[in-house]
């Protein structure tokens, strides 16, 4: 009776492993589909011992990684996005009022333009309105704004020439939770220096 309970036990034992590592690898699994879906193929996973054994040739690091940064950013539009509507002041205002550090590449009267502290191409920079004046976004724009949106695109085009990239740039503003806007003080990207892909993710 000893050894049949013992046997029993050491059963147990083998199968919640294998329990663990299966379940592992559907974790894993649901995260490269994941970023498969976001690159627009299609990957079927079958759990099987062969597949399992794939899987770490099937995604990079670098993908899993841009996977949680894409919920990172996420997350922060959600939370940037409750106090929106609240007239709170933004770190934009800090960076206006020089209280914080900013690489400043173009002022005037009415507009700053300083590089993004995330870049995300060789040349990245933020065009904003120095007053924001209920631009938390541009979805707020109002007749009474058509001025300053005229001044913020001009200056966009003056950082690209500055920045030596006039012959291929872009602009992007991101509007919203959806669009992952994390800060509710308009302001345009201005993004270059290298290929640009579309669509944009
Ligand atoms: P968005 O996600 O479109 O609202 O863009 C906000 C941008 O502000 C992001 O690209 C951030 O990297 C950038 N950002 C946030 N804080 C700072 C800062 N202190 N200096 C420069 N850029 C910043």
């Amino acid at each position: 009776t000893t050894s049949f309970v013992s046997k029993e036990k050491s059963i147990k034992r083998f199968f919640s492993k294998q329990r663990a590592t299966t379940m592992a690898a559907v974790t894993s699994s649901s995260m490269l589909l994941r970023s498969f879906s976001t690159a627009g193929r299609i990957a079927r996973i079958f759990l099987t011992r062969e597949s399992i054994r794939v899987l770490p040739r099937i995604g990079s690091p670098r993908s899993v990684c841009t996977t949680r940064a894409a919920h990172n950013e996420e997350a922060a539009a959600k939370s940037a996005a409750a106090v929106a509507d609240t007239g709170a002041p933004t770190i934009f205002d800090k960076i206006i009022a020089k209280e914080i550090p900013s690489e400043i590449v173009y002022e005037d009267e009415n507009v700053l333009a300083f590089r993004d502290i995330n870049p995300q191409a060789p040349v990245h920079v933020l065009v904003i309105p120095k007053s924001r004046d209920g631009l938390t976004m541009l979805g707020k724009a109002e007749p009474k704004h058509v001025e300053v949106l005229g001044q913020l695109l001009h200056a966009s085009k003056i950082v690209a020439e500055k920045e030596g990239i006039l012959d291929g740039f872009r602009v992007v503003i991101n509007n919203g939770v959806e669009a992952c806007q994390s800060v509710y003080h308009l302001h345009l990207h201005v993004l270059g220096g290298r290929q640009m892909k579309w669509p944009p993710g």
